[in-house]
C-alpha cells in the first residue's frame, strides 16, 4: 500500500522505502547448543544443601517449584533428606498492603537482625496475585536493595505457578531446604490482601503485620482475622508530619487487639510505630520479635505451634493432591462441563451433580 505520507496532499513529507535489516545473528551460531547440566543426584543436592551452597539451594528450590512429576519426585527425596537438619530457625511472616513499606522494612530489619544476631537471613515469599501476572511482584531483588548484595542474605520470590495452596506449599518446603543450608532466620513476605496471610500465619513463629496510619478509620479496612494473626503490629512512616498520626493509630489498634479474645500463647500482641525509611525504631521491633520467642519457648508455645503447623501441612497437602488428581482427570473435565450446564439449568441438583461426577471418580479408581 502507498504510504498515506507519500500522497500528493503532503508533499515534502517523502518517505522512503526502508531496506531490509541483515541478520544481527551469526548463523553458524545456531548450531551451537548449550550444554545441558547434568542433573545432580538427591545425594548431591543435599550434600551441596548442607555445606551452605546457596548456587545448589537455588537450584534445590527450583525443583521444588518445578510441575515436572520427575522433577517433584527428586526435589521429595530431597527435602526428606534434608528435614533432619532443618528447623533450628526463627521464621517470622510480614504482612502488608502494597505501599505499607514491606520492601524498604524488610532491608532494613534484615539488615538489623543480621548486624545483632549474626547468621543468615533467607527472605521467601507467597504472593498470590504471580499466577495471574506470571511474574512474581515479591521477593523482588531490586526491592532490597542492601540485603540483595548482602553475602548473609538469600532472597527468593514467590513461587509462581498454581493455586495458593500450592504456591504457600512449596514456600514452606523451600523454608526447609533454607534451614539444612544454615539459614536460621527466615523472613516469610506476603502481601496483605487476605488469604495468603492464613497461609504464611500457618508456617511461621511470629506473623508480624505493617500497617499505615491513616484517616483514622484504618481499622475498618482491616480484617478481623488478619488482626487477630498477628503476634505484633506495627505501624510504618512515622516520621516528619506523620508522626502523631502513627502514634493515634497505634492507640487504636492497641484499643481494638483488647476486644479480642486472649491469644493460644498467652502472648499480648504489642503495637509499635517505626519508620523503616528513616531506620526509626526498628531495634524495638526486633527486641519485641525475640522477646515473644523467648517467651514462647518458655511455655512450650513455639513447639506446639510448629507441631500444629506440621499437621495442618500434612492436610493441605492430601487436600491439595486430591484435588489436583480430580479436576486434572480428563474424563471427570468433560463431565464438568456437562454437569455445570445441567446445574445452571436447573436440570440437576447441585448435589446429584456432585455425586455423579464423583461417582464417576471413584468407580474409575477401583
Ligand atoms: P511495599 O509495596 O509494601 O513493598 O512498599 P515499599 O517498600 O516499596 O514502599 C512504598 C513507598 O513508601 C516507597 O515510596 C517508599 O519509599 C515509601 N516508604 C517506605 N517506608 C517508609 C517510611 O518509613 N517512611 C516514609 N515516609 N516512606 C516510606
Amino acid at each position: 500500500m502507498e504510504h498515506p505520507e507519500n500522497s500528493e496532499e503532503y508533499k515534502g513529507l517523502t518517505v522512503n522505502k526502508g531496506i531490509e535489516q541483515p541478520s544481527a545473528i551469526n548463523p553458524y551460531l545456531k548450531s551451537f547448543k548449550r550444554p545441558k547440566r547434568r542433573q545432580f543426584t538427591p545425594g548431591e543436592y543435599v550434600e551441596g544443601i548442607l555445606k551452605g551452597d546457596v548456587t545448589v539451594l537455588s537450584q534445590a528450590v527450583t525443583l521444588v517449584e518445578s510441575v515436572k512429576p520427575e522433577h517433584q519426585t527428586l526435589a521429595q527425596e530431597v527435602i526428606e533428606k534434608c528435614l533432619p537438619y532443618a528447623g533450628n530457625s526463627i521464621r517470622v511472616g510480614i504482612s502488608g498492603v502494597p505501599g505499607s513499606g514491606k520492601s524498604t522494612s524488610i532491608d532494613v530489619f534484615g539488615l538489623h537482625v543480621l548486624e545483632e544476631k549474626g547468621g543468615k537471613l533467607a527472605v521467601l515469599a507467597i504472593d498470590p496475585s504471580s499466577e495471574r501476572s506470571k511474574g512474581s511482584i515479591l521477593g523482588d531483588k531490586t526491592r532490597m536493595e542492601k540485603l540483595s548484595v548482602h553475602p548473609d542474605a538469600f532472597i527468593r520470590p514467590s513461587p509462581s505457578a498454581g493455586s495458593l495452596g500450592g504456591v504457600a506449599r512449596k514456600t514452606r518446603e523451600t523454608i526447609i531446604l533454607c534451614e539444612a543450608a544454615g539459614f536460621d532466620k527466615i523472613f516469610v513476605e506476603t502481601v496483605g490482601v487476605g488469604q495468603s496471610e492464613t497461609a504464611v500465619h500457618s508456617m511461621v513463629d511470629f506473623f508480624l503485620l505493617i500497617q499505615l496510619a491513616g484517616t483514622g478509620d484504618e481499622l475498618q479496612g482491616i480484617k478481623r482475622g488478619i488482626m487477630e494473626m498477628a503476634d505484633g503490629i506495627v505501624i510504618n512512616k512515622a516520621d516528619g508530619d506523620n508522626v502523631e498520626k502513627a502514634k493515634l493509630a497505634a492507640t487504636h489498634f492497641r484499643n481494638a487487639l483488647h476486644l479480642f479474645p486472649a491469644p493460644e500463647s498467652g502472648w499480648t500482641p504489642e503495637v509499635m510505630t517505626y519508620s523503616g525509611f528513616y531506620g526509626i525504631g526498628i531495634k524495638e521491633i526486633w527486641d519485641m520479635v525475640y522477646r515473644y520467642v523467648d517467651f514462647v519457648k518458655a511455655n512450650g508455645y513455639f513447639e506446639h505451634r510448629r507441631n500444629e503447623q506440621a499437621k495442618y501441612w500434612m492436610y493441605e497437602t492430601i487436600n491439595e493432591h486430591l484435588r489436583d488428581s480430580f479436576y486434572n482427570n480428563p474424563e471427570i473435565a468433560s463431565l464438568l462441563e456437562v454437569q455445570e450446564r445441567e446445574v445452571l439449568d436447573g436440570k440437576a441438583t447441585s448435589f446429584a451433580a456432585a455425586r455423579k461426577l464423583l461417582d464417576l471418580y471413584f468407580n474409575q479408581k477401583k
